[in-house]
């Protein structure tokens, strides 16, 4: 027997949230509504590429960091376009940009250095990175105009395809006026020029009016993290939004005992019964990605009842009280996140980080299982 934990990947959610995102933005438009990359970085935010793929068939586009990821897209059958976000490290990745019909984000002079001096088959579409106040990735605004004119003159070499202009906001989650500035920014920078652009994350995505008040060309949103069911934003949660959680973390119990009061439970003895209770010992640690500074209260369901897990989180196995469900056993099953448990994103607030960073930290040892 493996040990009883999974994660549960369910493609119909991933499509739901797709097909979610994409009324929302029909809705919003007066025109043609904005293309859709889904961004798949990260093997699918943690829920594995072949998933994604499986439930993202309607997107528009995929995006990701990794050239291995696209290039697995390509022989999964994807035949839509691919961007990678960060772009090209080194000229040898170019040849496989062309042969797989990758597209790239050219956000740095160093990789215009390299296409101009690498021979290329075929053209390569790019999206020009302008920095327009998030100081990542990009050109400064100064810098854009010359960076431009050197993709044009590459293009009219018949080294690039199609030349878009693309940024990204810092704060899209919680700040309206600066994502306002990030805009006018971006638009007074690229003054009118032809070509796609692509600007909007998850959080802009899902602000209503945004994408569509952003006039210039044909736009290419990239939504990320709620095509997933988790929200960008710390003051809403995704069920407001009408999406469903994608990944259930699920586990059994494999111990179930009384601690008497005044005992503590677990490393460093940080849980102290207040009173005799019922513990229960989940097969789920930070081995498997579950974050070792979960606090004792951070939400958890034992057989379908919303309980606390209590203590340190160990490598393999955490505590938690079983007092709300005296009927718990051995062989009860938990969900630590997901679908009949609580939200990714509650579990993340309660450990001070974000549903992002839980998703992407499920350990390869966790058995995926896919809907
Ligand atoms: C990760 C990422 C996205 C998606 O962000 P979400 O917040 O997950 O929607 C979009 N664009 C770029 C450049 C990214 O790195």
């Amino acid at each position: 027997m493996p040990r009883p934990i999974q994660a549960t990947i369910d493609t119909e959610a991933l499509s739901h949230n797709l097909g979610t995102v994409a009324d929302r933005l029909r809705r919003d438009a007066s025109g043609a509504a904005p293309f859709i990359w889904a961004v798949i970085k990260a093997r699918g935010y943690g829920h594995g590429i072949e998933a994604a793929m499986a439930g993202f068939g309607e997107a528009d586009g995929l995006a990701m960091l990794d050239l291995e990821e696209a290039v697995r897209c390509r022989e999964l059958g994807w035949n839509g376009p691919l961007l990678l976000l960060e772009g090209f490290f080194e000229p040898g990745d170019l040849d496989a940009l062309v042969h797989y019909r990758i597209g790239a984000a050219l956000h740095c002079a160093e990789q215009l250095d390299m296409l101009e001096s690498s021979p290329l088959a075929r053209q390569i579409d790019v999206f020009v990175k302008l920095n327009t106040g998030m100081h990542r990735l990009g050109f400064q605004p100064h810098e854009f105009r010359a960076a431009r004119d050197r993709a044009l003159v590459l293009q009219a070499d018949g080294v690039l395809g199609q030349v878009g202009a693309m940024t990204h906001f810092a704060r899209a989650d919680d700040d309206a006026a600066v994502t306002q500035a990030q805009i006018d920014c971006f638009l007074r920078t690229i003054d009118g020029q032809a070509g796609p652009v692509s600007l909007c994350n998850s959080a802009a995505t899902l602000t209503p009016g945004l994408a569509a008040g952003i006039a210039a060309g044909p736009q290419w949103v990239r939504p990320g993290i709620c095509l997933y069911g988790s929200s960008p934003f710390a003051d809403r949660p995704a069920d407001v939004f009408g999406l469903r959680p994608a990944m259930t973390l699920s586990a059994r119990l494999i111990g179930a005992h009384r601690v008497p009061a005044g005992e503590s439970v677990g490393y460093g003895h940080t849980f102290r019964a207040p009173r005799d209770m019922r513990i229960g010992i989940v097969a789920c640690g930070y081995a498997d990605g579950y974050p070792r500074h979960a606090p004792t209260g951070t939400p958890v369901s034992v057989g379908g009842t919303r309980t606390r897990l209590v203590g340190r989180v160990s490598m393999d196995m955490l505590a938690v009280d079983l007092d709300p469900v005296p009927d718990a056993a051995v062989g009860t099953p938990v969900v630590l996140w997901g679908r009949d448990g609580p939200s990714v994103d509650e579990v993340a607030a309660a450990c001070g980080t974000i549903g992002y960073e839980l998703l992407t930290a499920v350990t390869p040892r966790v058995p995926r299982r896919v809907l």
